[in-house]
């Protein structure tokens, strides 16, 4: 269990079930033991990382708000409290590793810049033709390969921050025999947003999973994964103007689900689409065709 689930699990011992957890924010609700009379609303919202709560609804006429430890002193009892003392997060002190400058694998090669007879290339050109990639999504996303090295037989597709900076890159095996189907940098995926340099913010948005999925839709996000980062949350948040459609692989259901929870709220209140697509399919093998039926209407 990690520390973030201790204390839920701690403040649960009091506050009973908690209403929603956002993990990936550190932020849960419970039931407002002030206001709530069992209407069961939740507004009471404890960020668990930043060691403070907060009830939106009587937090500033009754004074429902503040440092974590105080809420331990209100409604839990000493043992929670001791408990707590030992976990407390904000004691927590968060090394930072020196930052690395990410680079593109030694033998990064754009497929322009190769010989259209050399074998590694057509091996590789034939991957991406198999799997319904052109050649303008090439030029466009930069997509290249490796012929040697570490990264030998991968394709390899690099993202941009807005500077035109080199945030993350993902090298994808062509041989279907390979043991590792990705080698990916260490680089932290959640602390950068893929193709930032090409999202148009005032446009409608598509959010997938992964990038050989957003090569096929206009102006996508890569999530890689089925879980939003933070910072992808906040900058969907302040940027976003237009629609927002969530489109995972087909097995990634509950969690687009709960994607469309979180996000539709606030200022992106009514903005938000969810697409279920069929069969276990990812949108990389529907080459980027969505029809009507794959839209899911949430209630
Ligand atoms: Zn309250």
């Amino acid at each position: 269990m990690d520390e973030f689930e201790a204390v839920v699990d701690l403040i649960s011992n009091f506050l009973g079930e908690p209403k929603k957890i956002y993990e990936n924010r550190s932020q849960v609700s419970w039931d407002c033991p002030v206001c709530d009379d069992d209407k069961h609303k939740g507004n009471l919202e404890v960020n668990v990382d930043k060691a403070v709560y907060h009830c939106w609804s009587c937090g500033d006429s009754e004074g429902t708000h503040g440092p974590l430890g105080k809420l331990f002193d209100k409604y839990g009892n000493k043992k929670h409290k001791k408990l707590y003392n030992v976990l407390k997060p904000e004691t927590v002190v968060k090394r930072e590793r020196p930052k690395k400058t990410l680079k593109l694998p030694d033998a990064f090669t754009l497929f322009k810049d190769s010989s259209p007879v050399y074998p590694v290339r057509r091996q590789a050109m034939n991957y991406l033709k198999s799997r319904g990639i052109t050649d303008e999504m090439i030029e466009k996303f930069g997509i290249g390969f490796c012929d040697k090295g570490d990264h030998a037989g991968r394709i390899v597709i690099p993202s941009y921050n807005t500077n035109g900076v080199l945030n993350y890159y993902i090298a994808r095996s062509w041989n279907p025999m390979s043991r590792a189907k990705y080698k990916n940098p260490e680089a932290e995926k959640d602390k950068i947003i893929f193709w930032e340099n090409l999202i148009d913010w005032n446009k409608d948005i598509f959010l997938v999973e992964g990038a050989f999925d957003g090569l096929f839709l206009e102006n996508s996000i890569p999530m890689l994964g089925k879980h939003m980062s933070e910072l992808l949350f906040e900058t969907l948040y302040m940027k976003a103007k237009g629609n927002i459609t969530i489109c995972l692989d087909a097995d990634a259901i509950k969690n687009a689900i709960k994607l469309y929870h979180e996000l539709n709220g606030g200022e992106m209140w009514g903005r938000i689409k969810l697409i279920k697509l069929p069969d276990d399919k990812d949108i990389a093998d529907l080459r980027g065709e969505i029809k009507d039926e794959y839209y899911m209407i949430i209630k």
